[in-house]
């Protein structure tokens, strides 16, 4: 998963607007996060916004937290210090805390910060309007309860945001669960998200429509545990093949899967589909399965290695990231090395790996933290030292190969280059001018930087 992720919306060409009515919206954590600041996003445009890159300029700002590990929620009170500042001067903007921190924290936000008008929980982005207009009529507003399930389930994605559903560029997400069940020990998610709840495959398959209609060549699937999607008769397995079989989209991702519901017919139907691209984000944790037990992860190392060892007979390009914690309560140092053998034995193409940090609310909280903190930073440094070797290996041997591109964005800074993603997920760049945002093309890979590849079109495939 990523962290600390500032959304850049794009500006309108119209400068005569009045400043009350300009929106910044800064968002921190996963793509579910992401996803949900789009949502934001488009009610507030619905609501006569406009939205702005420039926090100073904006007399609406939200602030979609994570509350996932320590530093991405330290980081939200060091923003709000620095915006009630600037509310001071500015007696009439309107900040506002959305997200997993204000689930978790609700009305003591509004305690610790007087400057802040209102805070929602995961449940309640579609109240944004209302709990402006009591902002305007000078109340604060505080809405983290949670929806019973069933209106749960019709609110999760309400109608009107089904058809407002955000293209980015080429790219869409598209939200298909909400919540998890498995409460692993070290995870606040099923306290700051809720449930499992997971949308009629019909509504999914109405609202992917609607996003290709808009454009959208790559959409990804989103849920915190997204191959626990279970809605009537129908598993993941299903909404996964009939997404990959309509007729108009190019390209299907998902994330994150978990590997106690992973299984060799998803791999099989994953080396079926063209359109489903060749990359899992399959987080594995910790190599010990002594340590895996304490996370309540449910699967041992052994059951993981089995799983990918098929993924990789059946995809052999495929291109496998994970998510890795050092230092969990307990891990003695011979532990931690069968982490570092799970590293070297899979050859992940990426890592987010993070030095574990005690989340209040969950099980691992009540649990001695046994490992000190120089400890844990020397068993990351030595973590992130195996995997640059693997990576740069990894990079270097996708030097000459063909490779499908979509591009996505222009180089921000160098004119004329244009940037994309295999269908393997690396980030490559591709000095050709006649080029456009959407093409799915063909390249030659012909170099590498530290972290991407550069390429040559040899063909367009559309
Ligand atoms: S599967 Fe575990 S780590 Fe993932 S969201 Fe659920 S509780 Fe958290």
């Amino acid at each position: 998963m990523k962290f600390s992720v500032l959304i850049r919306l794009p500006l309108s060409k119209n400068t005569i607007i009045k400043e009350m009515e300009k929106a910044h919206i800064h968002t921190f954590g996963c793509q579910m996060n992401e996803h949900d600041s789009q949502r934001m996003a488009a009610i507030l445009k619905r609501e006569g916004y406009q939205l702005t890159d420039d926090i100073k300029d904006a007399g609406l700002v939200l602030i979609n937290t994570c509350s996932v590990r320590e530093n991405p929620e330290n980081k939200v009170y060091s923003l709000l210090g620095r915006l009630s500042r600037i509310k001071r001067n500015k007696p009439d903007m309107i900040i506002g805390v959305a997200g997993c921190v204000a689930q978790q924290e609700g009305e003591s936000i509004l305690k610790r910060v007087k400057e802040v008008d209102m805070v929602f929980g995961t449940d309640n982005v579609f109240n944004l309007p209302t709990m402006i207009t009591e902002v305007k009529q000078g109340k604060r507003a505080l809405y983290t309860g949670w929806l019973p399930r069933e209106k749960n389930i019709q609110n999760f994605i309400p109608d009107q945001e089904l058809e407002s559903g955000t293209v980015d560029g080429c790219k869409a997400y598209l939200a298909i669960t909400k919540g998890c069940d498995n409460y692993c020990s070290f995870c606040i998610v099923p306290s700051t998200r809720g449930k499992l709840v997971s949308r009629e495959k019909e509504n999914i398959l109405e609202e992917a429509g609607n996003l290709i209609s808009k454009g959208a060549n790559e959409i990804q699937i989103l849920g915190q545990n997204v191959n626990s999607y279970r809605a009537g008769d129908a598993v993941f397995y299903d909404l996964l093949e009939s997404l990959a079989s309509l007729p108009d989209l190019k390209r299907l991702r998902f994330t994150s899967p978990h590997p106690n519901d992973w299984n060799n017919r998803l791999s099989d139907l994953m080396a079926a589909h063209t359109s489903i691209c060749n990359h899992i984000h399959l987080p594995f944790q910790a190599g010990s399965d002594r340590i895996l037990d304490l996370m309540k992860r449910g699967h041992t190392s052994k059951e993981f290695l089995e799983k990918v060892a098929y993924l990789k007979e059946k995809i052999p390009d495929i291109s496998i990231t994970t998510d890795v914690i050092v230092g969990f309560p307990g891990e003695s140092e011979e532990e931690f090395k069968e982490t570092l053998k799970i590293i070297e034995l899979v050859r992940f193409s990426q890592i987010y790996a993070f030095k574990y940090s005690s989340r209040p609310g969950t099980k691992a909280a009540k649990m001695k933290d046994t490992v000190p903190r120089k400890e844990k930073e020397n068993r990351l440094q030595q973590l992130l030292s195996i995997q640059e070797k693997i990576q740069s290996e990894i990079l270097d041997q996708m030097v000459g190969t063909k490779q499908q591109v979509l591009i996505d964005s222009a180089h921000p800074k160098e004119r004329g280059v244009m940037n994309g993603r295999s269908d393997n997920n690396f980030p490559i760049s591709i000095v050709e001018r006649s080029l456009e945002i959407g093409d799915l093309i063909t390249v030659e890979i012909t170099g590498r930087k530290k972290h991407s590849l550069t390429g040559t079109l040899i063909n367009a495939c559309i």
